[in-house]
């Protein structure tokens, strides 16, 4: 069962969508959902605590809260990744503030490469996404069969 470098995994007709905006672009991410409110209210929509927080109170969409990015909220992302439990990252950077936080944004953004979950940095990627035809549907993708590699590594190292 185990013997392929890749596994297929598919992200389901329904979403979980983890939404996080740095603090200059938290409104930013309340306009964009408020615009696209239709689309995700069909989907699961959970976030880093305060952009949750700030989306849930100003759209009336139900959006589960992390912890605080600073606090660890995009390490908490990062590990439902690695779980398997988030399908899409919805992530407003501010790409012109230093962050408390760099080494967590890295880690997540490394974690959503390695598992190929789509992950939009900006707005019009943002809007790129959503109107996607796999929004509507499954998507199917091969990602790295974590079992086989670990066998590999044991094996080898
Ligand atoms: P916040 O975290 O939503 O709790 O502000 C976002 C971030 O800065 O990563």
């Amino acid at each position: 069962m185990f013997e392929n470098e890749k596994i297929i995994m598919t992200i389901p007709r329904q979403k979980n969508i983890a939404l996080i905006a740095h603090d200059s672009k938290k409104h930013d991410m309340i306009d964009w959902c408020m615009k696209n409110k239709e689309i995700l209210e069909r989907h699961f929509l959970c976030g880093t605590g305060t952009t949750a927080r700030m989306v849930a109170e100003e759209t009336g969409l139900p959006v589960r809260g992390y912890n605080s990015g600073p606090l660890g909220g995009d390490q908490q992302i990062g590990a439902r990744i690695v779980d398997g439990k988030i399908d899409l990252v919805i992530f407003f950077s501010d790409p012109l503030a230093a962050q408390p936080h760099d080494p967590d944004v890295k880690a997540l953004l490394r974690i959503a490469q390695v598992y190929d979950i789509p992950i939009a940095n900006n707005r019009s990627t943002a809007d790129f996404i959503i109107t996607s035809e796999y929004m509507n549907s499954e998507y199917t993708h091969d990602i790295i069969n974590f079992r086989k590699n670990i066998e590999d590594r044991a094996n080898t190292l």
